[in-house]
C-alpha cells in the first residue's frame, strides 16, 4: 500500500508540473444541481428547478417531432459547417450566413474566442457580477481580467466602463441584459461603451436573453450600431433560453467579418454541433409562436414574483430577462441549502460582495409558487 501511495503522489506531482499554470489556477464552474440529485437526496415529491434560467414551457412540439424523425440518422456525422442552420439563421437575423458561427452552446463560442485571441497577459474587460465564463475562459488563457462593477442601483455603470476602457484592452465582453443582475444597457449607454472601447479590441456582446427584451424601446439594436464600427465584433445568442433547447447545446454568433468566423472555425472542434442540435434549432426557428408564448409567460410571472419579493422586504434588481436577482439579507448559500429541503433549486451567488444575493429563474406558476411558499416558511421559522 505504501508503495502505491508513493506512485500516486509522484503522479500527482508530475501532473502538477505538466499542467499550464493558468489551467491549474482556474476555479471550477458552478454548474448547479440536477433535479434528480436533489430529489434523491431530500426525498421531496416535487422539484422546482429555478437555477439555470431554463424555459418552463420546454421545447416546441415541432422540435420534438423533428428530433424523433432525425433519430434514425444517429450513426451519420453531422454537417461540420452547420450549413442548413446557418442559412436559417441568416434569414432570421438578416446577417449573411458567412458571418455566422454556430457553437455547442454560446459558451462554446466564448471558448473559441478565448483560444483564438488571448495570449498570457492580454487585458480583458468584463462585468461583475457576471456570467462566470466571461471571466474563466480568459483566465484559462492567462489573460488579465478587469471587472467593472454595477452601480448601487444595480444598473450598468457607464462611467466606470468608460474609465476601464480608457486603457488598452484586447477584448471587451458583457451580457446585455446582464446575467445575473438582469439589468439592461439602453441605447445611449451602449453607444457610449462602444465609443469608449479601444479601437484595436474585439467586442463580444452576449445577448443570451435577447428575445426577452428585443421589443423594449430602449434595447439597443446592437447589429445596427456595430455595423458602423470598423473593427471586429461578435454578438452571441443562444437557443438555450427563450427557445427552450438548453439540453441540446446550441448557440450562435453574428460576426463583423467572415474572416472572424474563419478564425473561430480553426480553433473549434470540427463537429462541434451534433446533428440533433442542428435539427432542433432549425425546427425551433419555425415555431416563433412558441417563443412568443414562452416570453409572455415569463414576463408576466416575473413581475408577479418581483412584487412578492419586494413585499417581503427584499431588494430586487430590475430584470429584463427570465430571472430575478435579489438581496436576501443573509448568506445566500445557507438559504439555498434550506430551500433544497423544500425541493427548490436556486442559484446562491458566490462572487465577492454578492454573497447575500440569489438568482432565481422565473418558472411556471407552480414552480414560482413553490419557491415563494418555501421562502415564506423559512422566514417564518427564522422569526419564530
Ligand atoms: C445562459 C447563458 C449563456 C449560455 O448559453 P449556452 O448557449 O447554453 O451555452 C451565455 N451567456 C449568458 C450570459 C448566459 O446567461
Amino acid at each position: 500500500m505504501a508503495s502505491d501511495s508513493i506512485v500516486f503522489d509522484a503522479a500527482k506531482e508530475c501532473l502538477k508540473n505538466l499542467a499550464r499554470p493558468a489551467s491549474r489556477a482556474l476555479g471550477v464552474y458552478n454548474a448547479g444541481l440536477s433535479a434528480d440529485a436533489v430529489q434523491q437526496k431530500y426525498g421531496v415529491a416535487r422539484i422546482a428547478k429555478l437555477a439555470s434560467n431554463e424555459n418552463p414551457l420546454g421545447a416546441s412540439p415541432k422540435v420534438i417531432a423533428a428530433l424523433e424523425a432525425d433519430a434514425r440518422f444517429s450513426a451519420i456525422y453531422p454537417d461540420a459547417s452547420s450549413a442548413v442552420l446557418r442559412a436559417a439563421l441568416a434569414e432570421e437575423t438578416g446577417v449573411s450566413a458567412e458571418n455566422i458561427v454556430a457553437g455547442n452552446g454560446s459558451e462554446d463560442i466564448l471558448h473559441m474566442l478565448a483560444l483564438a485571441f488571448l495570449n498570457p497577459g492580454d487585458r480583458v474587460v468584463t462585468l461583475i457580477p457576471s456570467f462566470g465564463l466571461h471571466e474563466i475562459f480568459p483566465r484559462m488563457m492567462g489573460a488579465d481580467v478587469t471587472l467593472v462593477g454595477v452601480s448601487a442601483q444595480q444598473q450598468f455603470d457607464i462611467e466606470a466602463w468608460e474609465q476601464a476602457l480608457s486603457t488598452p484592452a484586447k477584448m471587451v465582453i458583457f451580457s446585455n441584459p446582464s446575467n445575473p443582475v438582469g439589468c439592461m444597457l439602453g441605447r445611449e449607454g451602449f453607444a457610449r461603451i462602444i465609443d469608449a472601447a479601444p479601437q484595436d479590441c474585439v467586442l463580444v456582446i452576449d445577448e443570451a436573453y435577447f428575445e426577452y427584451c428585443e421589443n423594449e424601446p430602449d434595447y439597443p439594436d446592437s447589429l445596427r450600431v456595430l455595423a458602423e464600427q470598423s473593427r471586429p465584433w461578435i454578438v452571441l445568442r443562444t437557443f438555450s433560453k427563450a427557445y427552450g433547447l438548453a439540453g441540446l447545446r446550441i448557440g450562435y454568433g453574428l460576426a463583423s467579418h467572415p474572416e472572424l468566423v474563419n478564425l473561430l472555425d480553426r480553433v473549434r472542434t470540427p463537429f462541434n454541433i451534433n446533428r440533433s442540435a442542428q435539427t432542433a434549432a432549425v425546427a425551433a426557428l419555425q415555431d416563433k409562436q412558441h417563443v412568443r408564448d414562452s416570453i409572455a409567460l415569463v414576463t408576466a410571472q416575473r413581475e408577479k414574483m418581483a412584487a412578492e419579493l419586494t413585499d417581503l422586504g427584499f431588494t430586487v434588481a430590475p430584470s429584463h430577462a427570465n430571472f430575478l436577482f435579489f438581496d436576501c439579507g443573509q448568506p445566500s448559500a445557507e438559504l439555498a441549502q434550506r430551500l433544497l429541503t423544500y425541493g427548490v433549486i436556486i442559484k446562491p451567488w458566490r462572487e465577492t460582495g454578492y454573497e447575500n444575493w440569489i438568482r432565481v429563474s422565473v418558472g411556471n406558476e407552480q414552480d414560482n409558487r413553490q419557491f415563494m411558499q418555501s421562502l415564506k416558511y423559512i422566514l417564518a421559522e427564522e422569526a419564530a
